[in-house]
């Protein structure tokens, strides 16, 4: 059996009970096949960036997994399904967006699937989580650069 894989994964929602989805959905990232959730950072809130609606409540887990990262974006994807996400248009508000930021050092770039996440490294509501779990993944300069995008922890 192939070796665990180390991937972050990034958990938004807008809609709803939007702190619920997240919780629910880091429940149901631990109990997907060959899976694990290792740490989650705290749940954070921030204003659409590109997007609208409510805030927005994120956060970022680590997770161990033996799924291929094609696997488990299509797992990730039903979570979504399952949360009542709907795409009626490009940056709609959602009740559950759920990304994949990195999978181990993999470098990815089809149609479904790029790897690293191509736009992680200009979101503070992406990098600030990332950073409280694993800080060596997050320059401090690309942290300074996001400081000034309103994110407040969530109590
Ligand atoms: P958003 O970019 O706002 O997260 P969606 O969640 O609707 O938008 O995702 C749109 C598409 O992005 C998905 O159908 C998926 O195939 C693709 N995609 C490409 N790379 C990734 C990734 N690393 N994580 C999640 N989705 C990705
Ligand atoms: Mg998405």
């Amino acid at each position: 059996m192939r070796d665990p894989v180390t991937a972050y994964v990034a958990l938004g929602a807008n809609l709803g009970k939007p702190a619920q989805a997240v919780c629910d959905a880091l429940v149901q990232i631990g109990e997907l096949p060959e899976t694990k959730v290792v740490r989650h950072s705290s749940l954070y809130r921030s204003a659409p960036v590109d997007s609208s609606g409510p805030d927005y409540v994120n956060a970022v887990a680590e997770i161990a997994t033996r799924l291929d990262a094609v696997e488990l974006l299509r797992q990730l994807q039903l979570i979504e399904t399952a949360a009542g996400r709907e795409r009626p248009y490009r940056n709609a508000p959602r009740t559950l967006d759920l990304d994949l930021l990195l999978y181990g050092g993999a470098r990815i770039d089809s149609a479904r699937l790029q790897v690293p996440h191509p736009r992680m490294g200009e979101r503070a509501f992406v990098l600030v989580p990332l950073a409280e779990i694993a800080p060596g993944l997050v320059p401090p300069g690309q942290l300074d650069a996001v400081s000034g995008q309103g994110l407040t922890l969530l109590k």
